[in-house]
């Protein structure tokens, strides 16, 4: 494999403003990676190969006038289809938007651009970002580079596999329920969730508003934490960005230390029903802490066990109403439109055609938690849970800087495993949901492999909201301990991809 497609984003980006490499070559060397890796493992709806190479020579260009680069300048990305970009159709992975090119850039697509970032395509995800597999794309699955018979979790997975399997050093993920941390977690990979309002959502297509979060995702820490730096940051047009200075995340991946901290482990995450491989490595990962100086403590948020049901009403109800606007009149697809049927039918079999059965069926549960008479029962109760987590998470940080959990409870799953029992599909979740609906900071750091089947485990560490550096901290501090049992980062255990020399 080229050594490029193998490096850090830190190390690309240093040697293309250093001059030892141009940002053409490091975009055609991800590029012809991608042509290698997609045929097994399906991370892209759309690869943007000449607006790449377009982007990496107006980096060259700059530079060769002078122009002193950012440290990401040069190095390429892979943008989950969730988000908008003028260059290329946002689809969010629905035959409803099949081929919609977007008007205007997401606030975070225009802040990768200005930093010299080469958006080299657009990941593949479940539709609309509802799943934990990426199955639920209308355009096939994406495939786990550690094993291609297995998801790459979701609804992220095209973002996440497309760093394991090296088509970009980057990604950028977004997290409602997790689609952030799990498919980081069963890939290898680091995912982080930033603080919500942290990254601007404006050009985010919205699934639960109360929810949705951008972030950050790459195979090292550092080279999240300067990612984030370039998309974090207050942004007038989303109302609920926080107009407050974007944590020191870099400083904290630089200079990882957790000596003294205090890190509580959740006893009512990492129990009973985890896969054998990942209560092992996450009893090692807190083992590790230990020696590593930190303060570990055992601490309970007995409401945390209701953040399943709690979530599985909110986000329906508000993806019910979001999803709302694609009424076969303003975006996408438009079926039955003869010029004689009324709008209202043109508009139900436009939803009938256009929306996958994962989708149908949260508009379905999301309208009934929200009808009259069933409103306080269901969306009013869930929200009350929330309230209860918030306190639960609020005690716990009385006494803990983070808080740490396995992120999901098991590794990768097979494909089609459990496409029939939406409920198994949910249980994904278990772990990721609390900070969710809390709205803190929380990331998955890789912590070695299941002895059982050989695939990745991740570490899920949660901190209080706007302390998102507390996590590099953590992240950064494992990974170099790790590195240093394993001889290199877990991403050098990877699986050869057949014919991806
Ligand atoms: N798996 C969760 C769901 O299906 C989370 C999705 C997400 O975070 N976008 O809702």
């Amino acid at each position: 494999m080229n050594e490029l497609v193998i490096s850090s984003a830190a190390s690309l980006g240093a040697a293309v403003a250093a001059g030892q490499v141009s940002a053409e070559e490091v975009t055609r060397a991800h590029l012809d990676q991608i042509t290698e890796a997609e045929p097994q493992v399906n991370a892209f709806l759309h690869v943007a190969t000449e607006e790449a190479l377009a982007q990496a020579r107006a980096v060259d260009a700059r530079r060769a006038a002078g122009e002193q680069l950012g440290p990401l300048a040069g190095v390429p990305l892979a943008l989950k289809d969730v988000l908008t970009w003028t260059k290329a159709p946002t689809t969010c992975g629905s035959k409803m938007l099949e081929g919609w090119v977007p008007p205007y850039d997401a606030t975070v697509t225009r802040r990768l651009v200005d930093a010299g970032i080469v958006i080299v395509g657009k990941t593949n995800l479940d539709e609309f970002a509802m799943g934990s597999s990426t199955e639920n794309s209308a355009y096939g699955p994406t495939r786990n580079p550690w094993d291609t018979d297995r998801v790459p979790g979701g609804s992220g997975g095209g973002s996440a596999a497309a760093l394991a399997a090296f088509e970009a050093p980057l990604a950028i993920g977004t997290d409602t329920g997790g689609s952030i941390r799990q498919p980081a977690s069963v890939t290898g990979t680091v995912g982080i969730k930033p603080t919500y309002g942290g990254v601007s959502r404006y050009g985010l297509v919205a699934m639960a508003s109360s929810l949705d979060q951008v972030g950050p995702c790459a195979r090292s820490v550092l080279d999240a934490a300067l990612l984030h730096e370039v998309i974090a940051g207050h942004d007038p047009m989303d109302s609920t960005s926080i107009d407050q200075p974007v944590p020191a995340v870099v400083d904290a991946a630089r200079h990882a230390d957790v000596s003294g901290m205090r890190i509580g482990v959740v006893r009512e995450l990492g129990g009973a029903g985890y896969a054998p491989g990942v209560e092992r490595r996450f009893r090692e990962a807190v083992e590790l802490l230990t020696r590593l100086g930190a303060d570990v403590v055992e601490v309970s948020c007995p409401t945390f066990a209701h953040a399943l049901p709690a979530y599985y009403l909110i986000q329906p109800s508000e993806c019910s109403s979001n999803l709302a606007r694609f009424d076969a009149m303003r975006y996408g697809l438009r079926v039955g439109d003869d010029g004689t049927t009324s709008a209202e039918e043109v508009m139900a079999r436009t939803r009938e055609a256009g929306f996958g059965d994962e989708v149908k069926r949260r508009i379905i549960l999301g309208t009934y938690a929200l009808s009259s008479g069933y409103y306080d029962a269901y969306y009013g109760s869930a929200q009350k849970v929330r309230t209860l987590i918030i306190e639960d998470f609020n005690r716990a940080w009385a006494d803990c800087d983070v808080l740490v959990s396995p992120t999901t409870p098991t590794t990768a799953f097979r494909i089609g495993e459990r496409t029939d029992d939406p409920v198994a599909m949910y249980q994904a979740d278990l772990c990721t949901l609390p900070a969710s609906l809390a709205g803190n900071a929380a990331a998955s750091f890789p912590v070695g492999l299941a002895p059982e089947d050989g695939l990745p485990v991740g570490l899920q560490v949660m901190a209080p909201p706007l302390a998102d550096d507390r996590l590099y901290r953590v992240g950064g501090a494992l990974e170099a301990a790790l590195a240093e049992e394993w001889g290199g980062p877990l991403w050098r255990q990877l699986p050869e991809l057949e014919g991806v020399a």
